[in-house]
């Protein structure tokens, strides 16, 4: 490891082979790009003279492509790391010296900045990649039923979800409302749901027409993503076209974004699949990432499902998303569908079964979907200390006052 003079990050979960990105502001100033390093973000716009990190987004950046972000990534480390630390080795001590005195008035406290939505998201794409969750769904939904459609082993089943909602961590949830059985009859959900999900976010772009190529050459980096689900809504009216309504209310993300290159430990071959599939499906490098997901309700933890052997790994989902010559833009995010692994479940409605077994808390009371004033906050980590901070998001009622319609 190496080790940072930033006092505390050597002891984080954001320490310098992390480094993630988001977008800050302070009080009375325009957002813009940061890095976090501890308990810190660097302001990156005065440290590495380059105006692409005064933008209020991720994407400028983004859309510079590969070897920009393995450059910059590398000057960061630079920059940032004590004088007995191995990423300034070639240099002297005084001009590590000189690193920190250019990166240290630049640091600024996480308690004094307000975080924003760090990429301006284009397209969002949710898949449904986890065996365990779309068997248990299957179970629920069409209990008469095989558990897995045909195609579910053949190629990873999505959707497009709604970009304009998704919202950052922090941002609260009105309970939404809308059509349901019995009934059918309009109202708030009484089925609110989590989804605890891994996001990917694009940054180099394909024309219309072509495939993408390798996924690191596409994919800039991963978010923590929380996919809030009607359940009522959604079970009414996903019937034949899948989820709409009772997704598009809102799907909140992390405020960091981890660069791949910082998940190189987490790297895995990714779950054996049967049958093999298509050759434009096949894994040429392996993309499993071994990260543990934690789930905590109202502070308590309910669950800690592992990403590890998810069935279809990001590589095949982006393969896939532009194997018909869908053209892929700057900001895009394609999301994993739910993270459920052997007894670890990524959401209330397979925790529950449907509502059916409240799950039990600490304090004696027992939970089933979400009620008004509820607080989910998703977290991961992954080998070598690495965080992906976390994405939280508190239930407020579809008749909360601060709505012009206060009611359905
Ligand atoms: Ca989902």
């Amino acid at each position: 490891m190496t080790r940072s003079w930033v006092p505390g990050a050597d002891e984080s979960l954001f320490g310098l082979d992390n480094l993630p990105y988001g977008v800050f502001s302070r009080p009375g100033e325009a957002p813009r790009v940061g890095v976090r390093v501890g308990d810190h973000v660097l302001d990156l716009a005065p440290v590495l003279h380059d105006e692409v990190f005064a933008a209020p987004s991720l994407n400028p950046f983004l859309a510079r492509g590969r070897t920009a972000w393995r450059e910059t990534r590398a000057r960061l480390r630079t920059l940032l790391a004590d004088e007995n630390g191995h990423a300034g080795a070639r240099g002297s001590a005084a001009s590590t010296g000189g690193n920190r005195a250019v990166a240290e008035p630049r640091l600024i406290p996480l308690d004094q900045v307000t975080m924003h939505l760090p990429v301006e998201v284009a397209d969002y794409v949710d898949f449904y990649a986890s065996l365990e969750h779309a068997s248990n769904l299957g179970r629920i939904f069409r209990p008469d039923d095989e558990p897995l459609k045909p195609n579910w082993r053949h190629l990873p089943v999505g959707y497009h979800g709604r970009a304009g909602t998704v919202v950052v961590s922090g941002t609260p949830i009105r309970r939404p409302c809308g059509q349901r059985m019995p009934g059918p009859s309009f109202g708030p959900s009484v089925r609110l749901d989590i989804e605890a999900e891994l996001g990917f976010v694009v940054g180099t772009p394909t024309r219309l027409g072509e495939r993408a190529g390798a996924f690191e050459d596409h994919v800039f980096g991963v978010t923590l993503l929380n996919d809030w689900s009607a359940r009522d809504i959604q079970a009414w009216e996903y019937v034949p076209l899948g989820p709409f309504l009772g997704k598009s209310f809102a799907t909140s993300i992390s405020p960091w974004i981890t660069p791949l290159e910082a998940l190189e430990a987490a790297r895995v071959p990714g779950r054996e699949q049967d049958p093999a599939p298509l050759d434009y499906l096949r894994r040429n490098a392996p993309w499993g990432l071994d990260l543990t997901l934690r789930v905590d309700l109202n502070g308590e933890t309910i669950s800690t499902p592992s990403y590890r052997d998810m069935y279809w790994t990001p590589d095949q989902m982006l393969a896939h998303m532009t194997a018909n010559g869908a053209s892929l833009r700057t900001g895009d995010l394609f999301a994993s569908g739910t993270v459920s692994s052997e007894g670890a479940f990524g959401s209330l409605i397979e925790m529950t079964w449907n509502g059916a077994e409240p799950i039990k808390l600490a304090d004696g009371t027992t939970h089933a979907f979400l009620e008004d004033g509820d607080t989910v906050t998703i977290a991961a980590t992954a080998p070598g200390g690495i965080g992906l901070g976390e994405v939280t998001g508190r239930i407020i009622s579809a008749t909360d006052s601060t709505y012009t319609a206060t009611e359905c």
